[in-house]
């Protein structure tokens, strides 16, 4: 029973009211001694520590998800492949090993970063895809000031009206990695 209580937080209160009204002794010492611990060992619960400016930088995030979805619709790259990665990125930090307290930091608008106690830390960083040329073949990109460019010093550049990746002017789109 303290057992169910600990995913509540109740254990303790739980088994004092128990102890209360359990008999101080038995008489017959054939009965087994009831399994006290966890089994296993494993906490029940899984510990993650949201700072509060975190709490609206993943807010962001979300809000970020939904400006690709309404400007690149829910079936296209752009969205998806953010969406899967952000969700990739909130699993893993669900699923962490036992244990292991970790908490949230921002990182930036669109970023966090995950301190643990064992001093381990990594990223979730939102790394923006390059605006690119579409064309099979041509390699150009746009850099600041938005004039296209080869995307490495020896890249093929075709000499043609350029097929943006997506509008200077739209969300961003990018996905969420893992940055040690
Ligand atoms: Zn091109």
């Amino acid at each position: 029973m303290t057992d169910r209580a600990y995913t509540w937080g109740a254990a303790t209160s739980t088994g004092m009211d128990l102890a209360a009204l359990l008999p101080s002794s038995y008489d017959d010492p054939a009965v087994p001694t009831p399994l006290l611990q966890p089994i296993g060992g494993n906490p029940h619960l899984v510990r993650l520590d949201i700072s509060r400016e975190a709490t609206a930088t993943v807010a962001s995030c979300q809000q970020h998800l939904i400006a690709l979805a309404d400007a690149y619709g829910t079936d296209s790259d752009h969205y998806r492949d953010a969406a899967a990665s952000w969700s990739l990125q909130l699993t893993a930090l669900i699923s962490a090993p036992n244990g292991v307290r970790r908490v949230l930091h921002p990182d930036g608008p669109l970023s966090l970063y995950v301190s643990t106690d064992d001093a381990g830390h990594y990223g979730i960083v939102f790394e923006p895809l390059t605006r690119h040329c579409t064309v099979a073949g041509c390699h150009a990109v746009t850099a600041a000031g938005d004039q296209w460019q080869p995307s490495r010093p020896d890249a093929v550049v075709i000499d043609h009206e350029h097929q943006p990746s997506h509008p200077a002017d739209g969300p961003q789109p990018g996905r969420w990695n893992t940055r040690l």
